[in-house]
């Protein structure tokens, strides 16, 4: 079967991240994470004082924007890519809660996710990707042969943030965690331009129960599915 485009969305820390990447290595493919993209330009907000304690003016973030440059680079530890924010690598630094806390307010910005579209858009032109996000399956891949839309248990999803930050070694409450994803999943289905929704043609898969095995079967088997349906096409 040729490459196909796998667009995998949904709430936050539903474990898309996860699935995504263990999908693309299993299917030798490219696994793009959307919302890094969008961690990078908040964080650069927050380190040039764009952002504070909040607060930010939309003109000076879109300002900004053209001197900001995003590329990414393979991790063979990781086996996904890293992120680089003006050539240095901030993957650890885009994942702290300062970040979280801000990120659905810029995300909200038109011209934001203009160059994120287009960025993502070329990463996925030639296939053989699964990108994760949340607006993937209605906006940069409308045409994606395969679209998730994942969900879960809101305190499963906040026990498992928690764990993963922990263990990297940036300790955080429950309650703050809990709060965060609330408000992001508030914020990110709510706003104008291009909202959180489930596509018309996604398909649903809520992991509170599932282990990542599950979940990457299950989506192993709908691929799998999709290979049937081209293979009797070309029969015809
Ligand atoms: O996926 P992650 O939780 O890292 O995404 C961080 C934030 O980036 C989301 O809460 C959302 O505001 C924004 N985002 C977005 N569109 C995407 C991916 C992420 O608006 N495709």
């Amino acid at each position: 079967m040729p490459k196909i485009t796998i667009a995998i969305d949904g709430y936050s820390s539903c474990g898309k991240s996860t699935l995504a990447k263990a999908l693309a290595a299993k299917l030798g493919y490219s696994y793009v994470d959307s919302g890094a993209m969008y961690r990078a330009i908040t964080l650069y907000c927050l380190e040039h004082g764009i952002i504070k304690d909040g607060v930010y003016q939309r003109e000076e973030v879109v300002k900004i924007l053209d001197q900001v440059h995003l590329s990414f680079v393979y991790n063979p530890h990781t086996k996904a890519s890293d992120t680089y924010l003006n050539g240095q690598n901030v993957e650890k630094e885009i994942r702290q809660m300062a970040v979280s806390k801000n990120v659905s307010h810029i995300s909200v910005i038109r011209e934001v996710r203009e160059m994120m579209a287009k960025i993502q858009r070329a990463m996925g032109k030639n296939r053989g990707v699964v990108m994760d996000g949340r607006d993937i399956g209605t906006n940069i891949f409308p045409d994606a042969e395969l679209k998730i839309f994942m969900t879960a248990d809101t305190d499963i999803r906040t026990q498992r943030r928690v764990d993963e930050l922990t263990s990297k070694g940036n300790p955080v409450s429950t309650e703050e965690v809990k709060k965060n994803l609330l408000s992001r999943d508030y914020e990110d289905s709510h706003r104008e331009e291009n909202p959180l929704r489930k596509a018309d043609d996604a398909i649903i898969l809520d992991n509170s129960e599932l282990n990542k095995e599950e979940q990457l079967n299950f989506v192993l088997k709908l691929v799998e599915d999709l290979k049937l349906v081209e293979g009797l096409k070309a029969l015809k």
